[in-house]
């Protein structure tokens, strides 16, 4: 397996492993202090209750038996005895005291009380206890041997390594299966990306849970649908402006060429033609007007010029502008305008364009029937709502309709001539006035546009 050094889940690993050493580490000087102290003290009082005995039943009885049988008592265990009279010289023992020995009676000459007067156990021989016996008779010497604790120890401290060692190397071990398992969907979401950005856009990242990461990993493939739409809306679009384009060319080509040519003398002919390719150049011209304001509010620089304003004439501007239109396909073009009461900050121009865009699309998008414009308040808010008999939109078409060249059913819209742009634009100059765009719409009954605007400011 290769192991990346400059990966997270090395990273990761070699951060918990150092933690965990530590804690590992700390937690073994703890227990071996306190595992030593605790046998040390044991062997300490077990000296000590030891002596103790020894010099009460000496108390009672201070002859020879006595003392050979407290003797007898300590031949055949680890631990040694010395009895010694008041002046310190050795009455009985069960060893052959040393020099080391000798030097610590000295010390107990002084003791009145039983107590360990040797507990250095790693640079002395024994640990050493004194008792004097009752009526400063004598005195009982108790020795344990410190070789056996510090063998004990020894092996103790072996056993402690070589745990820490076999639970170092577990830990490692799972340590570096979790970071493996925890930076896993980030390899895969790097992998996915890394395709995303050769343009597959559409990518499913495999993640289970709910966690952070998963979210990312859901986040990453919602971009990656949103682009894929966003790009096939872009394709339709250019192709559909394309010949948006390229159908009034044609027409302003071929009518200016035969007036060129002078083959038409009738004057009204001619007039006729001339009508076409102004008819032709408005319409090119409006999709440029889109275009350039759509990528206006693309780069942001788009600022409102707000002065205070009543929505209503400028609502009659566009409907006496916009009623030719409706006229000719046959519908009536209503108006139930209420509110007059305050003026509103606005930009007056960008106004104008929401309301001729709603209104062109809702005469565009119906075939028959009425539409219609109201304007109330409520509470704090001014609204406005066009309300067509149209054709409606699909349920699910109803949130993407406000996206960039979104359009519900694009040949249906490239007859009508729509570009997809127009509600965008309509929504980013309402929220832009900090206002709010609503929609409700039934397919083949129609659709309501509503806009709700602060009057606060
Ligand atoms: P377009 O230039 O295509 O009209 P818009 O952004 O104005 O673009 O509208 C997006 C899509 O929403 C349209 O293509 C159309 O399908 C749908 N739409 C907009 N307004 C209406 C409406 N009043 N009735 C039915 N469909 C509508």
């Amino acid at each position: 397996m290769k192991i990346n050094i400059k990966s997270i889940s090395f990273k990761l690993g070699l951060l918990l492993s150092g933690v965990f050493i530590v804690l590992l580490l700390l937690l073994g000087i703890v227990l071996y202090g306190v595992f030593t102290n605790l046998f040390v003290d044991y062997i300490k009082q077990d000296l000590l209750v030891r002596g103790t005995n020894h010099a009460k039943i000496l108390g009672e009885k201070f002859d020879q038996p006595t003392i050979n049988h407290v003797v007898a008592m300590e031949k055949n265990v680890v631990t040694k005895v010395v009895i010694t009279n008041s002046q310190q010289s050795i009455l009985a023992s069960s060893i052959n005291p040393n020099q080391d020995k000798k030097e610590h009676l000295r010390l107990g000459e002084s003791e009145k009380l039983s107590g360990i007067i040797e507990d250095d156990w790693r640079n002395h021989e024994y640990i050493i206890s004194a008792s004097p016996i009752e009526n400063g008779k004598g005195f009982v010497y108790m020795y344990y041997p410190a070789n056996i604790l510090r063998d004990i120890v020894f092996v103790m401290n072996i056993l402690i390594l070589l745990t820490s060692i076999g639970i170092i190397l577990l830990a490692l071990g799972l340590i570096g299966i979790l970071s493996r398992r925890l930076t896993k969907p980030l390899v895969t979401m790097k992998e996915a990306t890394n395709r995303m950005s050769l343009g597959k856009y559409k990518q499913i990242i495999p993640i289970s849970g709910n966690d952070e990461i998963a979210q990312l990993g859901n986040s990453i493939q919602m971009l990656g649908e949103r682009l894929q739409e966003y790009e096939d809306n872009r394709n339709d679009f250019l192709a559909s402006v394309s010949h948006e384009l390229r159908t009034p060319l044609t027409y302003i080509k071929g009518y200016s060429d035969i007036l060129t040519k002078g083959i038409i003398k009738d004057s009204m002919e001619q007039e006729e033609y001339l009508k076409i390719i102004s008819k032709e150049t408005k319409r090119i011209s409006f999709l440029i007007n889109d275009l350039f304001e759509m990528s206006k509010l693309q780069v942001g620089t788009f600022n409102l010029n707000r002065e205070n304003a009543f929505i209503n004439p400028i609502i009659e501007k566009v409907i006496t502008s916009l009623k030719p239109a409706a006229t000719n396909k046959g519908l009536k073009l209503n108006e139930n305008l209420q509110l007059e009461e305050y003026p509103v900050s606005i930009d007056i121009l960008r106004m104008e364009q929401v309301f001729y865009n709603l209104i062109e699309n809702a005469i565009k998008y119906t075939n028959k029937g009425e539409i219609t414009v109201r304007t109330y308040r409520k509470k704090e808010f001014i609204i406005i709502e066009i309300e067509d008999s149209g054709i409606g939109i699909p349920t699910e078409d109803l949130p993407k309709i406000w996206d960039r060249f979104y359009r519900v059913d694009p040949s249906r819209t490239r007859k009508t001539g729509g570009t997809g742009l127009g509600l965008y634009v309509v929504k980013s100059i309402i929220e832009s006035h900090d206002g709010q765009m609503r929609v409700n719409s039934v397919e083949n009954e129609g659709s309501t546009f509503t806009i709700f605007l602060s009057n606060k400011h």
